[in-house]
């Protein structure tokens, strides 16, 4: 034997120079129509089968490619296309399948929501009214291209149907088996065309597996298994998870397929520990997830193939494929365009194409040392090692404090009651204070003005000046409007975690790093490579300066530690908690310096603390413990007077009220236009008592609401929440914004809070 076999799990779509996004951006704009869309679209997709050819995968994924999102693609598949589209049956044409995506006149876009727990979103197929029919073989067709055009054998990609309905909404749970039953036929079929075209392998995805599954589901599971096996024997399913350990492992191997795709990187552990005493059945393959297919860091080889051996010896080398976590969609595609960065880090990186070269290097590793192995091995040692001992992770002071914290939970001086009475005395706002989450219109000026800076044709001056004058201008405005507690309005900031990330020890910016977020929307998250330190006053600045042009308060604006976790790639030699604690430091620093500038309300924007989540609900506590605890680190040394504020965005507050209220945040906003009415029972069931904002109008549209909605807004929470702790926001920021339409809305907002003043 020379090798294990080697398989990737999927690729990124977006293409090395963000072509997939260009492309697709150009066709809703009109610029190109739909055949050049078809090709330029068709190029990505050949080129990024032909890297992995290149690269020596043997089993390359096919389908895996989409032309927003592989859940849409699913549901178009079968036809499900909700009845406000005006589907008429047969292949989803490009306007409705985008339609769906993004809406059209008058017509609200499919939900879109969080991928298990990545920061990819998904298209929620909705199967209310629903008639599924096979209208389109995606699988087949795309592994029809690839054999057709480059020769490859690959290996069709599928989301489970489990999983699919699981994703689902428009049913209810009593019709659960009822859409099994519709959709089976459906997937046999896909499977049967596969089989017959000459396919070997299918990857069927079902990460759902790795989720708390009931006994219940299971047998479900089972039983669609056995339908698609029989449906199209000659076929061989590899039925895949991903992201976690398997709940029900012994069932789940036991599931009549022909191989099982396992998660050895996240809950890695846990999965070895199962394979090691479940064993593994004979004659079945074992798809080993071995290479980490969700963070940007090159594997410590060795360990890895420590994995291996533990593997075989359970399961012989010629049952084994080595393949990565789970698709290769969440990381950037290529490192070798990151040469500004510290060559130490670079070094260090691994993006798809590079996670790819250590699976086959890997999957021959295994079996036998060769020159070239051992010098890849040695390699791999030397960068790794070059990172673990550099100066960026040599922070000693850093580390024993995270640790620290770690050891002590944080906490103010003060209870809730006993800084309450102290700050009414020292602020005294007006019943019902009105404020905005932090965030004004960041116009095409704005934007211009940091561009030129940034390419060196405006000096630091004038940029600050330009900031400056932006900043007198909303000041005036908010004052004029009568707001009681003003902001600055964030204009020198890009987004919430580069401007901190930029300014802090710890951190580095990719020059391509890009990963797809939602559509063609992509997201380049910075880098956590060392140990997180201040270094300077971030925010100071600015906010004395709006400070001092107004006897209002300024409230100050960080980004809290947690969303700066959840939204950048971390380093993986410490626990995420411990990162967390660092950067915890690092805007505890930060606060202190607000403080003794005079700035004494300063909101602490945690809007990602839900994302962090762990898929296994019995992982939740730990997780939302060491959360909270790094959001209360940052405040814990504040005078009882400084009023603290948080904002969550979204948020599902009842599985999270007990942490929302640990975080002893003096004030918190909540975003509740998305569910209004939820959030108002929520509050009937369980008591809030400290200060709260539940946002009274929506940010995400352009309309402006009416003083009358806004008053009815208040009056049903006020219904439920103590009017003494209430205050009158926005759902969120206001960037994305134009200034008329801000304007407008905050004036009718301040409107609705007099007039409820006066009534109450
Ligand atoms: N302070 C930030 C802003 O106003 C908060 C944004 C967010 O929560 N996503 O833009
Ligand atoms: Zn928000």
């Amino acid at each position: 034997m020379n090798a294990l076999t080697s398989s990737s799990l999927g690729y990124p779509r977006i293409g090395a120079g963000r072509e997939w996004k260009k492309a697709l951006e150009s066709f809703w704009a009109g610029k190109i129509g739909e055949e050049e869309l078809t090709d330029r679209l068709a190029e990505v997709r050949l080129g990024n089968l032909r890297i992995q050819r290149e690269k020596g995968i043997e089993l390359i994924a096919v389908n895996d490619f989409s032309g927003y999102d592989h859940v849409l693609d699913t549901s178009a598949m079968f036809g499900i296309v909700p009845e406000r589209f005006q589907y008429e049956g047969g292949e989803v044409s490009p306007g409705t399948y985008y339609a769906m995506a993004r809406g059209e006149e008058g017509e609200a876009a499919c939900e879109m929501t969080k991928w298990f727990n990545t920061n990819y979103h998904y298209i929620v197929p909705e199967l209310q009214g629903a008639k599924p029919k096979l209208v389109e073989n995606k699988p087949l067709k795309a592994y029809r291209e690839a054999k057709e055009t480059l020769g490859i054998q690959g290996k069709p990609v599928l989301l489970g149907l489990f999983t699919f309905l699981k994703l689902s909404k428009g049913y209810a749970e009593t019709e659960t088996d009822a859409w099994i039953d519709r959709l089976l036929p459906l997937y046999g079929q896909v499977l049967r065309e596969l089989e017959k075209e000459g396919a070997e392998w299918v990857q069927v995805d079902e990460p759902v597996l790795s989720t708390n599954v009931s006994a219940e589901d299971m047998n479900r599971i089972e039983a669609i298994y056995k339908t698609l096996t029989e449906a199209a024997p000659g076929l061989k399913i590899m039925l895949q998870t991903y992201f976690e350990s398997v709940e029900h492992y012994d069932r789940v191997v036991k599931l009549p397929v022909s191989g099982i795709g396992l998660d050895f990187v996240h809950g890695g552990e846990k999965t070895l520990k199962l394979l090691k005493s479940g064993g593994f059945p004979e004659g079945k393959i074992l798809g080993a997830g071995i290479v980490d297919g969700r963070n940007i860091w090159r594997s410590d080889l060795k360990e890895k193939l420590d994995t291996i051996r533990d593997i075989l010896a359970v399961v012989p080398g010629e049952r084994v494929i080595v393949q990565t976590s789970c698709s290769l969609l969440h990381v950037p595609v290529s490192a070798v365009h990151e040469d500004k960065l510290d060559p130490v880090l670079r070094d260090a990186l691994a993006f798809a194409d590079e996670k790819l070269e250590e699976i086959v290097l890997l999957s021959k590793a295994a079996v036998s040392q060769t020159a070239e192995t051992a010098e890849a091995l040695q390699r791999n040692e030397k960068a790794l090692a070059a990172l673990r001992s550099s100066e960026a992770r040599g922070n000693k002071a850093v580390q024993a404090a995270a640790l620290q914290l770690q050891k002590v939970p944080a906490a103010r001086g003060e209870g809730f009651g006993e800084r309450r009475a102290l700050q009414r005395e020292k602020w005294k706002l007006p019943f019902l204070p009105t404020t905005t989450i932090g965030s004004f219109p960041q116009t095409a000026e704005v934007r211009q003005a940091r561009s030129k800076w940034r390419k060196a044709e405006w000096t630091d001056e004038q940029y600050k000046g330009f900031i400056r004058s932006e900043i007198d201008k909303w000041i005036k405005l908010q004052e004029e409007l009568d707001l009681d507690v003003l902001v600055h309005g964030e204009f020198e900031r890009t987004d919430m975690v580069e401007f901190f990330g930029e300014k802090l020890d710890g951190f580095a910016f990719t020059r391509n790093g890009w990963v797809q977020s939602y559509g063609s929307r992509c997201v380049k998250p910075p880098v956590i490579y060392g140990d997180v330190a201040f270094t300077q006053p971030m925010t100071v600045e600015e906010t004395v300066y709006a400070q001092s042009l107004t006897t209002r308060p300024v409230k100050g604006m960080l980004t809290g530690p947690v969303t700066i976790l959840n939204w950048s790639f971390v380093r993986d030699d410490l626990s995420r908690d411990v990162v967390a604690y660092q950067i915890s430091l690092a805007l505890e620093k930060e606060v202190q310096a607000l403080e003794e500038a005079g700035i004494e309300m300063i909101q602490i924007d945690e809007p990602a603390v839900r994302e962090g989540l762990p898929l296994k609900k019995d992982e939740h506590g730990a997780y939302l413990d060491w959360a909270v605890n790094a959001f209360r680190s940052t405040t814990a040394n504040v005078r009882a007077t400084t009023q603290i504020h948080t904002h969550m965005c979204y948020c599902e507050f009842h599985d999270m009220i007990g942490s929302i209220r640990d975080m002893d945040a003096d004030v918190i906003s909540i975003e509740t236009s998305r569910s209004h009415g939820e959030l108002i029972e929520s509050f009937e069931q369980h008591t809030y008592e400290k200060g709260i904002g539940l946002g009274v109008y929506d940010i995400h549209s352009p309309r402006v609401p009416s003083v009358e909605e806004m008053v009815s807004m208040i009056e049903r929470a006020l219904r439920v929440l103590d009017p003494q702790l209430f205050w009158i926001n926005p759902d969120c920021g206001l960037k994305t914004r134009g200034s008329e339409e801000t304007v407008a809305a905050l004036r009718n907002m301040i409107a609705a809070a007099k007039q409820c003043r006066e009534t109450m």
